[in-house]
């Protein structure tokens, strides 16, 4: 037996290379990668120009801590203001640690406004990460339950839910921030809806509090904008990111404008590896190559592409509840549980997930091709139908 914890339900397949969009198991069978290691291969795998970058800046200086300055991670701080009109970046390693400095920035925000107690206003089927602050505000008992004593200064509401923010602003005093994410991940690919994220912006400069968009998933160019946040036109006060970061090198960000700038100060926070000199290199190249290459104008027309035949295909099945998400983050939503299909995916060579019980879930890389996009349909419908013939 292995000494591993015993923390995932491991499939039974190891991965030994992979190219494109293409990954290659120990046995040598080969299988479309639709999930890219839970939307962090931005760039596919094996992409010759952020290989090339990481052995450079492995063969010259890996990390020399944040006592010094790091010339990259400013470059890289100043490539992600830009293309978010956020003001200051703080650089970790994961999404959670990204969460974290974020709830923490919100309840030094919340003492500097006079707050003794501050509280932060969270999403049912909300999913922030596995931290004990960022388990308490996420929206999901199961994840919590065997760990209480949660972190509390976390208050929950229904998604898209305007009017609910609203009561709990009367009623509550100690709010002083509310955290979403655009597009729920885990939750079962669910995106806040544009009038609700306009009011909720809207809600939030009224009442001073910091709105916290969690873009560790939809953000860096998946969504078909490069923060999800975008397509509504908002700009929030704090945005934190991660998984597609760096291409699959370990990086998260924390982004802050505005009354959320200049709050924390040389010994409140910190990470040791966070923004070394490998992982903001593996950032720096992520992000040329999704401007140089076009990428988000490929999320938006294979995203659509794949929609749009999966909708033809599964269009009539009475199985199907919906068919969602926005560029190449994508739900199909059943009516029952569907689990096995990761398992009759992977027979049919093809990676795929299933989040929230009943829905499976997209996350190809940015770099998926028009052909690409047609195998994935042809062979993932009549799985799904097939599913939903025999169940
Ligand atoms: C994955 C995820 C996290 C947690 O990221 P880790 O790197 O696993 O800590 C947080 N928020 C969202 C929206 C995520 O999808």
């Amino acid at each position: 037996m292995s000494h591993l914890m015993n923390t995932y339900a491991r499939l039974p397949i190891a991965f030994s290379r992979g190219e494109g969009s293409w990954l290659t198991d120990t046995e040598g069978r080969v299988y479309l990668d639709a999930l890219s290691g839970i939307a962090v291969n931005t760039l596919g795998h094996n992409h010759p120009r952020l290989v090339a970058a990481i052995a450079g800046q492995a063969g010259r200086l890996l990390h020399s801590s944040n006592l010094y300055r790091i010339p990259q991670q400013e470059q890289l701080a100043d490539r992600l203001a830009a293309l978010s009109a956020m003001d200051e970046v703080f650089f970790c390693n994961s999404g959670c640690e990204a969460n974290e400095a974020a709830i923490k920035l919100a309840r030094l925000y919340g003492h500097r406004q006079g707050v003794d107690s501050p509280a932060t206003i969270v999403m049912e089927r909300a999913f922030h990460g596995r931290t004990m602050a960022t388990l308490s505000a996420t929206g999901n008992r199961k994840a919590q339950a065997g760990f209480e004593p949660l972190v509390s200064g976390f208050v929950r509401v229904p998604y898209n839910d305007l009017d609910a923010i609203r009561a709990i602003a009367k009623s509550n005093q100690n709010v002083v921030a509310v955290m979403l994410e655009i597009v729920q991940g885990e939750g079962g690919v669910n995106s806040a809806d544009i009038d609700f994220q306009r009011g909720l912006r809207a809600l939030c400069d009224d009442r001073e509090w910091l709105l916290i968009c969690d873009e560790v998933q939809c953000g860096m160019g998946r969504t078909g904008t490069w923060f999800a946040f975008q397509h509504a036109g908002i700009r929030p006060d704090v945005v934190t990111l991660a998984k597609g970061l760096g291409g699959g090198v370990p990086i998260g960000a924390c982004l802050v404008a505005g009354q959320a700038s200049g709050l924390l100060q040389p010994g409140k926070h910190g990470s040791t590896f966070g923004g070394n000199q490998l992982a903001t290199t593996a950032a720096l190249t992520t992000i040329e190559v999704i401007e140089k290459d076009g990428l988000i104008d490929n999320a938006v027309v294979v995203g659509r592409q794949i929609r749009e035949g999966l909708g033809k295909q599964l269009g009539g099945e009475r199985g199907v509840v919906a068919i969602r998400g926005q560029g190449l983050m994508i739900g199909i939503e059943l009516d029952r549980p569907c689990g096995e299909l990761v398992t009759q995916a992977l027979d049919a060579g093809l990676l795929i997930n299933v989040t929230a019980d009943r829905v499976v879930r997209l996350l190809p890389p940015l770099t998926f091709s028009a052909d690409e996009a047609r195998e994935l349909v042809s062979r993932l419908a009549p799985l799904i139908r097939a599913f939903l013939a025999a169940a």
